[in-house]
């Protein structure tokens, strides 16, 4: 299994899953980029957009699916997430407002001069063959959820899946956990493939039980860690926004990270950690990093096995499951 970090924070999180034979299967977690930017960075980590299987979201603010119309509609891949969230998302895209991760709703006339301002920074125009950009966006029945073109003809299937439920997309099976975040239906998800697991919790105010035990089985952790606590109670936000991040569903700080890390940490395994979903306002990828790496000292735990990394808002990491069975550490204890 090969992961892609997109892009991770609150200018867009998107990342690429490979797995099976030659990465046969590929899916992305959120798509959360403006489309040019997403398709471009697929792009640069060797996937088109029709190489997709599907989209899994993990909740419906637009840093995390600002793209996905345009990979429904011009692609045809599926949006897979709770049938809240694919409700919701039905919602954004037929009223053209979204709600944003500050709480705040937009709408999509506002931010379409950012997005041309990102993706006009860019190089030139993708020209992608065989895509007709004039597709109605097509959309989606609130029962079956299936996205509907014309007179309620399924053109695109979305894939609804329970919180808590477990589901095959090709080579690799995904189960979704609850996690706790002011969206209606907020999901991390434990993804499986060829016997290593990567776990993603992002976006949520607490760290529950339930998302203890998906963490606990993870090769690759792909953790929020949002802002450091004082960074936060003294900067520059207003108070509403500052309590909202600190409740129970906002986001985790780099305290709250480091204590869920400690409650599921084995001793004995080695782990890889990217931390994500920094504010570039409430903490650095400095501070995260101190803040994570000084709690595990302190703990006892072996350095040499752990893998600390912050997640960029750029492209960032790639992880290979190849490296868990080429750990020089992991050799020398087999011997
Ligand atoms: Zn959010
Ligand atoms: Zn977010």
């Amino acid at each position: 299994m090969r992961v892609t970090s997109l892009g991770s924070g609150s200018s867009g999180n998107a990342l690429l899953v490979e797995a099976g034979p030659r990465g046969r299967t590929r899916i992305l977690v959120d798509a959360g980029l403006s489309s040019r930017i997403l398709i471009e960075r697929l792009q640069q980590a060797g996937t088109h957009p029709k190489q997709l299987q599907g989209v899994l979201v993990t909740h419906e603010h637009i840093d995390h699916v600002i793209g996905l119309p345009v990979l429904m509609k011009r692609y045809g891949i599926p949006a897979i997430s709770a049938p809240a969230t694919l409700a919701a998302l039905q919602h954004s895209f037929a009223s053209g407002i979204w709600p944003v991760d500050t709480g705040a709703l937009v709408t999509t006339a506002a931010i379409a001069p950012l997005l041309t301002k990102l993706d006009s920074s860019e190089n030139e125009e993708v020209s992608l063959p065989g895509v007709d950009p004039n597709i109605a966006l097509p959309e989606v029945s609130p029962e079956s959820g299936m996205l509907l073109h014309g007179e309620g003809k399924p053109v695109v299937p979305t894939i609804a899946m329970q919180p808590g439920s477990r589901r095959l997309i090709g080579d690799i099976e995904v189960v979704s956990f609850p996690v706790s975040h002011d969206a209606v239906a907020p999901s991390g998800y434990l993804i499986t493939a060829g016997g290593c697991r990567i776990c993603i919790a992002i976006d949520s105010g607490e760290v529950t039980p339930t998302m203890l035990e998906a963490m606990h089985h993870a090769d690759l952790l792909i953790l929020e860690s949002n802002h450091d606590r004082e960074r936060l109670i003294r900067g520059p936000y207003p108070y509403a926004l500052k309590q909202r991040i600190l409740g129970p569903t906002g986001h985790l700080s780099n305290d709250q990270a480091a204590d869920a890390v400690l409650q599921t940490w084995r001793a004995d395994s080695v782990r890889w950690l990217w931390l994500s979903h920094l504010s570039r306002t409430n903490n650095t990828p400095k501070i995260a990093l101190q803040s994570m790496i000084r709690r595990l000292e302190k703990a006892g735990a072996n350095l040499a096995q752990i893998h600390v990394s912050v997640s960029p808002p750029g492209m960032g990491h790639v992880w290979d499951s190849a490296q868990l069975w080429h750990e020089p550490s992991l050799w020398e204890m087999q011997h």
